[in-house]
């Protein structure tokens, strides 16, 4: 039967590309959990409010709507905020940057749950975050946690960055990643922590063929 896959790990580790072609192979439902709190952070760089005051990020949450759309020429997955594509505009630095402490706060993160869990409602998804496997879906049959070392995740990160047209360098993707880690490992509301139930999966060495397969084997068994 189709089962709920957990994919956490820290940032530029692979796990969103390496959750998408599972998910293909599998003919499962593939979520992007970051991309949601990136729409949030957007929203935020537009329309600033006060992340310590909770009627302000209320008052924000509300204006705030989140969903994905599948586009027809590529096949890919598209993040939507407020009706707009943003699917470009969430992966630009300026984004990558604000997004941990935007996600650090409780409101947001209570929210995002609430949708995340909506969306993976059925089984036969494969979701990636930071607390996937420990708060989103505790109950998920498989959950990975996905390592890479901190040079590797910034290489491979560059490439991608700047097969979209993004500019940056080697180090400053290597800080952001270090911070994000930093932020995402530190903060109260549902660190990223390995599940005791979660498999390691450490990339750094792998081909990006085997590290799919390795998810694949282990959703089949
Ligand atoms: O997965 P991605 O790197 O796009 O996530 C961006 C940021 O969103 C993370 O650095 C983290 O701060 C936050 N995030 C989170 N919980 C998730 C997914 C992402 O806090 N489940």
């Amino acid at each position: 039967g189709k089962i709920v896959i957990a994919i956490d790990g820290q940032s530029g580790c692979g796990k969103s590309s390496t959750a998408k072609a599972v998910a293909k192979i599998l003919g499962y439902t593939y979520l992007d959990s970051g991309a949601m709190y990136r729409a949030v952070a957007l929203h935020h760089l537009n329309h600033p409010f006060e992340l310590t005051d909770q009627g302000s990020v209320q008052k924000a949450l509300n204006q705030v709507k989140i969903s994905f759309q599948q586009n027809p020429k590529t096949g890919k997955q598209e993040t939507y905020l407020n009706g707009q594509n943003v699917e470009d505009e969430i992966r630009e630095m300026k984004v990558s940057q604000n997004v941990s402490k935007v996600a650090a706060i409780r409101e947001i993160r209570e929210a995002m749950v609430a949708q995340q869990r909506a969306l993976g409602e059925a089984k036969g998804v494969v979701m990636d975050g930071r607390d996937i496997g420990s708060v989103v879906f505790p109950n998920a049959e498989l959950k990975i946690f996905m390592t890479a070392n901190l040079h590797t995740r910034a290489r491979r990160r560059l490439e991608e960055l700047s097969s979209m047209g993004n500019v940056t360098t080697l180090e400053e993707i290597k800080e952001n990643l270090a911070e994000r880690d930093r932020l995402d490992s530190s903060r109260e509301e549902s660190p990223l922590r390995k599940m005791p139930d979660a498999i390691e999966v450490d990339t750094s060495h792998l081909q990006f063929e085997d590290q799919v397969n390795q998810v694949v084997q282990l959703a089949r068994e």
